[in-house]
This record gives structure tokens, sequence and C-alpha cells, in this order.
């Protein structure tokens, strides 16, 4: 048996998470069986361990849509027992038990050879949300912006896809902007790499306008509605934003000007489904050229058991850095 966090939904819909005991012949089929070492907390994991219908229907679930460990059997042979894999996305964690527990079986297609430049932890830090911050970053560069071009905007820069989007976009020489509704993480955002850090006001002040005054030669947005809105309409001539996430709003209430008159780019980004190609290049660039500078600060270390403020923290939007769980 191993330990698991499992969710469960009560006769009176009411959702709960409790530390469980889980058999290995539990878990759903597939032929890659891995002993998790890491998880993380996604914003995605808040919502399926609160029962989110958008994430997770069927209940009793494990959460988790990111997990590295060591190969215990794979019998197609694609990957060999003791070798260090890493999965996010697919369908881990949502109606497939993820990573909040000692072992995961899974299709042998979702798992990504550890890349050497991390460690299974290092690969958690990064996980999903900072792979998603790389993949918005690769689409930007596809899109021709260059660190010469100007400055870049990050949005929810002091959450888990914005810190590592400021990291990389550091390392990778852009001048980076780290918008921010926490005025007090500012020293926090300047070592990860940002030279300058505004408010969500400034971001948005002058909204109502038709267009905005040309400020971005790029912009990784991570909260959608008004913010990404803003970040349209200040967009320079030619530029690209790119769009994944909705912490702040799924609505995007805009006119079509910054597209039609300036040329501005709006690039969609899903780590869920990304194909393989794309996404051992990516993994690839974090392992390496894009290896965020600062993983230990970024990075907080949680048990199952400690899970739970954990959640509460992501979904108020008061989460700082990445959380990565250890399992026993
Ligand atoms: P997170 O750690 O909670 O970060 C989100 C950050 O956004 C917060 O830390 C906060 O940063 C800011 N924020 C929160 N609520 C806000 C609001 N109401 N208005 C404006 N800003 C707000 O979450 P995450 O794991 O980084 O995920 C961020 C988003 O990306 C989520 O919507 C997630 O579902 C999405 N996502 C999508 C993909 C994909 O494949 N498309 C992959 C990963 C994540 P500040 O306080 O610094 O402003």
């Amino acid at each position: 048996t191993f330990k698991a966090l499992v969710v469960t939904k009560g006769e009176d819909k009411q959702f709960t998470r409790t530390i469980q005991e889980r058999t290995i012949d539990a878990l759903p089929p597939g032929d890659l069986l891995v002993r998790v070492r890491y998880s993380s907390l996604n914003y995605k994991d808040a919502l399926s361990a609160t029962g989110h219908p958008g994430v997770t229907r069927q209940f009793p679930h494990t959460p988790g849509i990111d997990a590295a460990g060591e190969v215990v059997s794979c019998p197609r042979g694609r990957f060999s027992p003791g070798q260090q894999v890493l999965i996010t996305g697919y369908d881990l964690g949502m109606e497939t038990d993820g990573g909040w527990g000692g072992f995961i079986r899974i299709p042998a297609e979702w798992a990504v050879a550890l890349p050497s430049g991390l460690d299974l932890r290092e690969s958690m830090v990064i996980g999903t949300a900072g792979f998603t911050a790389a993949l918005s970053v690769l689409k930007l560069e596809q899109a021709g912006v260059r660190p010469s071009d100007g400055d870049i905007l990050v949005t929810g820069a002091t959450g888990g896809v914005g810190s590592i989007a400021v990291a990389i976009l550091a390392k990778a020489g852009y001048r980076v902007v780290a918008a921010t509704g926490k005025s007090s993480d500012e020293p926090f955002l300047r070592t990860l790499g940002a030279a300058e850090v505004i408010s969500r006001e400034q971001l948005t002040e002058g909204l109502e306008r038709p267009m905005l005054k040309e400020r971005w030669a790029g912009v990784v947005d991570v909260v959608g509605g008004q913010m990404l809105v803003a970040a349209l309409k200040s967009t320079r001539y030619g530029g690209a934003v790119t769009c994944c996430g909705l912490v702040g709003s799924t609505d995007l209430a805009m006119n079509i000007y910054p597209f039609i008159l300036r040329g501005v780019s709006l690039i969609g980004i899903d780590s869920v489904n990304c194909p393989m190609e794309p996404r051992l290049q990516v993994w690839e660039r974090l392992a390496g050229a894009w290896r965020p500078e600062h993983l230990a600060a970024i990075a907080h270390e949680v048990t199952l058991e400690e899970l739970e403020g954990q959640i509460q923290t992501i979904l108020q939007g008061n989460m700082r850095g990445r959380v990565v769980v250890s399992l026993p």
C-alpha cells in the first residue's frame, strides 16, 4: 500500500480531502507504473481538490497533474525500470489518479525521460506551471519577439506560471516588467530578474479607451479578463501576447483595434495536450539555456498533510512561487 490524498464527494455534495492508504491494484489501467517522489500544486489541482467539475467529475479521486519519479514497470519497453521520468498534463490528476499519491499508473506515451540538467525535485518546482511559462516564451520567440524589441510584460507575476516566466525571460535576455497584486513581493520579483514591478491598477489604468499607449513588445498573460484586455491594448506594433490562464476571468471583452491597427497577435497556450515534439523541446530548454536561476527561492516544499492550507492559498490568489509536494 501507499499513501495518497483522496478527495471524496459526500451525499451532501461537499468535498473532503483525507490521506488514505491505497493499493497499486486499485490504480487505473495503463502500461507505465511509476513510483512518485515529487508532485506539485497548480491552480488546476486546487480546482480538482475542491470538486470543480471543469477539472474532475469522478470521485473518489487523487489530484496531482504533475508527477516525477522512477519507473517500476513498463512492459512495452518504452522506459526501463529505475529510469527517472516526469509527467505533466494529459489526463493525469484530472480523471486519472494523479501525483498526490506514492504511485501512478498511466499510458507510457504521457511520460518524458527526466532531462539531464534537472533532478526530480527541480522538475516538479517547474511542473506544469513552469512548462506553461516556457511554452509561452517559446511561442513569443516563434512570433519573432526578440530581447532588442523592448519590454515584456508578465501578469500574475508572483504565481507559479508568472514567477517562472519572469525567471526564464530574464535569463533569455529580455527586459521584464512584472505586474502583481502583491506590492510587498517586489523584492522577490526583482530577485527572479524583473527589471520593473507595476501594480495591476497601473496596468489597467484608462482601460475604457479604445487603445492604450504602446508599451510591450510581448506579453505572458496568466490572468485573463481586464488584465489581458489592458495587455492587448498596450502592446506595441507587431507584438505578441500569450494567453494561458483564467484566475482573473475567462472573459475577453474588447474591440479588435490592436489586431487590425497594430498587427498584434494573441497566442493561445495549452500545456495539457501539447504534442510530444514541442514538449521535449520545452523540457530541453528548461534543463539547459532557460533553467531558472532561483528554483530554490521559487519553491516551497510540503507533505501531503500540509497541502490543505496551500490549496486555500492558491484559490485565494495569494500564492507566491511554486509548491512542491514530497511523497513519503
Ligand atoms: P497561481 O500560482 O495561483 O498564480 C496566479 C497569479 O495570478 C496569482 O499569484 C496572482 O499573482 C494573480 N492573480 C490571482 N487572482 C487574480 C485576480 N483575480 N486578478 C488578477 N490577478 C490575479 O496559479 P498558476 O498555477 O500560476 O496558474 C495561473 C493560471 O494559468 C491559472 O488560471 C491556471 O489554470 C492557468 N494555467 C493554464 C495552463 C494551460 O495549459 N493553459 C497551464 C498552467 C496554468 P499576483 O498577486 O502577482 O498578481
